[in-house]
């Protein structure tokens, strides 16, 4: 099978994803380009939004901006911590990005991923994150430092 064409197959739960993200187009683009690949998305476009999201139905994976406007990654992720403590969450940055916060978020992240990410490699760190919450200790990348 093509790496383009990968598709998770859904079985009778599909893996939920809260995708959270301040920028409209890149938030509803990639979670539509994750749903054709199996996954069920729920999207949130503020750290507030996403503490209601989790709170209204459980994610398996949380992804998450670092750069939001209001609550920014760093204190979403703290947040997310506490009132979903077993939920993995990925992160997402900038290109080029160096934040102090990173380092502050290294113990409580699962990766790290930088944008653009490419749609298959995010769905590849999904399911290894999903796969570490069922098998705990596992399955952490930090890949794309
Ligand atoms: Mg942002």
């Amino acid at each position: 099978m093509s790496e383009r064409h990968r598709r998770v197959d859904p079985g009778p739960t599909p893996p939920r994803v809260l995708l959270v993200d301040d920028e409209a187009l890149f938030r509803e683009t990639l979670a539509k380009v994750l749903r054709a690949r199996g996954l069920e998305v729920r999207t949130a476009g503020s750290g507030a939004g996403a503490f209601d999201a989790i709170e209204a139905e459980p994610a398996d994976v949380v992804v998450l901006d670092l750069k939001m406007p209001g609550l920014n990654g760093l204190a979403t992720m703290h947040r997310l911590r506490e009132i979903a403590p077993g939920v993995p969450v990925i992160i997402l940055t900038g290109h080029g990005t160096v934040d102090a916060g990173l380092t502050a978020l290294d113990d409580l992240a699962f990766d790290f991923l930088l944008k653009p990410v490419p749609p298959d490699r995010l769905l590849e760190v999904i399911l290894a994150a999903i796969a570490s919450g069922r098998t705990p200790g596992g399955g952490r990348t930090k890949g794309d430092r």
